[in-house]
């Protein structure tokens, strides 16, 4: 439920309601706004009536969250939100994100010379997987921690935030020590565990939607990690299974305008990993993008045909300066910002 205080409401006001539903078992998120201060509260109603609370000093109104999502929900937070990436780089305000790098961070040189190629091209995040969930056990599996220790190293040098991907608990706390965003890729969308461990952590997490999954199942894992204290997380659509085998995946832009119907959290696409093939990278990113996406992800690689993984649906860099150009056309014609 929300718990709408009245403008005169006092600490003591607040505090005492929220001592009141935490002595039950709730979790309360106060938000404290310029005037009033709302508390999203979480927990099993039937312990309490809501009249009990709306007779409570300062209470201006209680007003029941009816979807299953609570914190992710724009019920509670009506305002969009913004994330902070560090390095200037915010994701959900007016200018565009875009994180671009290879698949797999294959080497230093390598990882490095993509790094400066796509910063120069204007992208503002750099991407690369150190850990690689992998279709097959026999592929490339990732750099690991020697993966994450360059990619560092590329986003010190060019002032950059990295992201990259964590696929285990036991990896969380690895991972964050060098990453500005953690990735939790598609296939573990529903690991719930590894969904409350990146909760516990203060860095942005990039969720991206499962293979087969709703839009209701995606928002449920991302209230997981809301739930756990982590507010800052950025939804990544990047394409589902359905019956059509043209491309690697379908990429559903109606999730745009549906996610940022229902939430108040970034949402970004990603169309390598949606469509699987180079040709169709650069118009599926303008149709998200002027369906009003906050941004993109972007698998780039200078030799698609030797990268130790996702070759087909890469980029070559003058390819990815190319789109840039005209992503940030798109940007301005839907009031976005691009700095290319
Ligand atoms: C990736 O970003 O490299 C990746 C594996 O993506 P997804 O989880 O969307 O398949
Ligand atoms: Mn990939």
């Amino acid at each position: 439920m929300i718990i709408i205080m009245k403008e005169a409401a006092t600490k003591q006001d607040i505090d005492a309601v929220e001592k009141k539903l935490t002595d039950i078992g709730f979790q309360t998120h106060p938000i404290y706004g310029e005037k009033k201060t709302v508390i999203g509260a979480i927990g099993d109603k039937r312990q309490i009536s809501m009249n009990e609370i709306l007779l409570m000093n300062a209470v201006e109104n209680v007003v029941p969250i009816m979807r299953p999502y609570k914190l992710v929900s724009k019920e509670l937070i009506k305002e969009k939100s913004v994330i902070d990436a560090g390095y200037g780089v915010t994701i959900g305000g007016k200018q565009l994100a875009v994180f671009a790098g290879p698949c797999a961070v294959e080497s230093r040189e390598h990882f490095l010379k993509m790094a400066r190629l796509v910063k120069a091209s204007g992208a503002n995040i750099l991407r690369g997987g150190a850990f690689k969930p992998r279709t097959s056990p026999y592929s490339f599996g990732g750099l690991e921690g020697e993966g994450l220790k360059i990619m560092r190293e590329a986003g010190d040098e060019l002032d950059m935030p990295i992201c990259t991907e964590v696929m285990d608990t036991r990896d969380v706390e690895l991972v964050a020590q060098y990453a500005d965003i953690i990735q939790i890729g598609a296939r573990n969308m529903q690991n719930f565990k590894l969904l409350r461990e990146v909760g516990k952590i203060n860095k942005p997490i990039l969720l991206k939607r499962g293979l087969a999954s709703t839009i209701e199942e995606w928002l449920m894992a991302a209230e997981y990690i809301m739930s756990e204290g982590n507010d800052d997380v950025i939804l990544c659509e990047r394409g589902i299974r359905t019956y059509e085998t043209s491309t690697r995946n379908t990429f559903d832009l109606s999730a745009i305008p549906v996610t940022q119907e229902l939430s108040h959290l970034p949402i970004i696409a990603d169309p390598s990993h949606a469509t699987g093939a180079y040709k169709y990278v650069g118009p599926v990113a303008k149709g998200a993008i002027a369906a009003g996406a906050d941004g993109l992800m972007i698998e780039v690689h200078d030799c698609p045909e030797c990268a130790a993984s996702d070759g087909p649906q890469s980029l070559k860099p003058e390819k990815f300066d190319e789109l840039m150009k005209e992503i940030s056309t798109i940007a301005a014609a839907v009031g976005r910002e691009l700095e290319i």
